[in-house]
């Protein structure tokens, strides 16, 4: 079966055919690991494990790379302010060494696995370090100055774009009318806006290595740290090769990050780094991208503070589609996490019914038509209610389809437990069905303090849970 993608780079919708017969080769810019990621930047890892999902139920190999940045990305997209990580470790009152970085950078990335995790994400291949892999941007500089697209100033080493001619082919960010008037976190809405370096020969030229006497590793140039793009375009080469497949990111990517990547790379190797680049839309909220700036810093416990599970968020980013902007409110997410709890509900009755079904043809190739043209999740999740609601096929085919679906959508259906057919459950009301899936979840972490005390909140309303040996019973009392 064909599938497309969009590609940034021909602002099309393309046939994806990868390098090698039945492998795909994903690289996905990772976290800047300073802080907790917010909600806003965990969809850029909800789409890329969509996206492998949809390659992966295509009978693609998928070898995916997330890297981890922990060292040299400014707070601005461009060459100014000062690196995050240096920040981190004054809010955190730890010393500037290299140790103390490494330290705070450990804690987390823990803290984004951990996310990712909870998010039912599949993990890739592997995660690469910044910080581990600092020869091999040295290497990638001194080849660049080499051949003459480097040059040096008293800061440090900067890449000559007008060496490139090709500079900038992925487009800016703001082209895109959706984000329009988005303001990156310096406030300003274009990248040449910022205030060049005095002895830029060009506001486009970045840096690929930022002098630093104090904090940072030696190099032919002098002691400092590598440019935030450098790091991606080394690590995507020593392991996925170059070119390679698809390259994904945040659309905050495309004016600078990528096209930096794009001119190092190219103009180092004299190949594409990367024939398809694919990119997600922003969560908003008060229009403007969620960052930490714009005091929308809202990560998965917060949002498990207002009852909130992970894969009620993840339900509601796959709502809409990967290329559209979807607003934040604790309103539409509930609304989302209500509509999991109905299709966990009619799952956990299927399930108690007779789990020996299959696949039901004609959904499952509706459903592939709209995966395989370019991540269609809404629809996906129309789909899903269609088949819900159709009278005409068994609790258990629904149910194998359901899983098959689940493959792509991944939020965990196989694990909801079964739930007794003899318990009336057409007639539980949302919230007790929401507080019997929340004492799931508890048990599962083996948190059996807040379990218990579900089950009492559950009994207070006037139903009961029975645990049987497989699966549970809800009963009206
Ligand atoms: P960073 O840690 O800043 O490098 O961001 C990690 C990923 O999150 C990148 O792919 C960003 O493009 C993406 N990202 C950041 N903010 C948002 C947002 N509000 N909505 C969607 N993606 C975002
Ligand atoms: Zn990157």
């Amino acid at each position: 079966m064909e599938i497309k993608l969009y590609n940034t780079l021909s602002k099309t919708k393309e046939v994806f055919k990868p390098l090698k017969d039945g492998e795909v080769s994903m690289y996905n810019c990772g976290p800047t690991v300073y802080d907790f990621a917010h909600i806003g930047n965990l969809r850029a890892y909800v789409f890329a494990d969509t996206l492998r999902r949809a390659l992966e139920i295509n009978d693609f190999r998928v070898h995916q790379i997330i890297n981890i940045t922990d060292v040299g990305h400014l707070v601005s997209e461009g060459d100014d302010g000062e690196d995050k990580m240096t920040k981190a470790l004054k809010r955190e009152n730890k010393p500037l060494t290299l140790e103390a970085m490494n330290e705070v950078a450990t804690k987390y990335f823990g803290a984004f696995v951990n996310d990712l995790e909870s998010l039912n994400i599949e993990l890739p291949e592997k995660f690469p370090r910044a910080s581990e892999h600092i020869q091999e941007d040295i290497e990638l500089v001194t080849l660049l100055y080499k051949k003459g697209f480097a040059y040096k100033i008293s800061d440090g080493m900067y890449f000559d774009t007008s060496k490139f001619p090709n500079y900038g082919k992925l487009g800016k960010s703001t082209d895109d009318k959706s984000t329009n008037g988005i303001m990156n976190e310096l406030g300003s809405k274009d990248i040449s806006r910022i205030a060049p370096n005095s002895e830029k020969m060009d506001a486009k030229d970045f840096c690929l290595w930022k002098f630093d006497t104090k904090l940072g590793w030696d190099s032919p140039w002098g002691k400092g740290f590598p440019g935030w793009h450098i790091e991606c375009s080394a690590m995507s080469r020593k392991y996925l090769g170059q070119p390679f497949d698809i390259h994904t990111g945040g659309i905050d990517h495309i004016g600078v990050h990528h096209n930096n990547e794009i001119a190092q790379s190219e103009a180092c190797y004299d190949q594409p780094l990367a024939r398809f680049w694919m990119h997600n839309e922003f969560i908003t909220m008060n229009n403007r991208k969620m960052s930490k700036s714009s005091g929308g810093f809202i990560t998965l416990n917060s949002l498990k503070n207002e009852s909130i599970s992970p894969i009620g968020y993840k339900y509601w980013l796959l709502t809409a589609h990967y290329r559209s902007p979807i607003t934040f409110s604790m309103e539409a997410v509930l609304g989302a996490q209500n509509a999991l709890i109905r299709l966990m509900t009619s799952v956990s009755q299927y399930k108690g019914q007779n789990d020996n079904g299959s696949a039901i043809t004609s959904y499952f190739e509706r459903f592939m038509n709209f995966i395989n043209d370019d991540l269609d999740t809404p629809q996906a999740l129309a789909l899903v209610w269609e088949l819900i609601k159709d009278t005409k096929h068994t609790d258990a085919n629904k149910l194998a389809t359901l899983l098959q679906f689940d493959r792509v959508l991944g939020l965990g259906l196989a694990e909801v437990p079964k739930i007794d057919p003899g318990a009336e459950l057409e007639a539980l009301p949302d919230e007790i069905a929401a507080l019997v899936f929340a004492r799931e979840d508890a048990r599962k972490e083996k948190d059996w303090k807040k379990s218990d005390a579900l089950r009492i909140e559950i009994e207070t309303r006037g139903y009961k849970i029975l645990d049987e040996a497989k699966g549970f019973k809800v009963v009206k009392t």
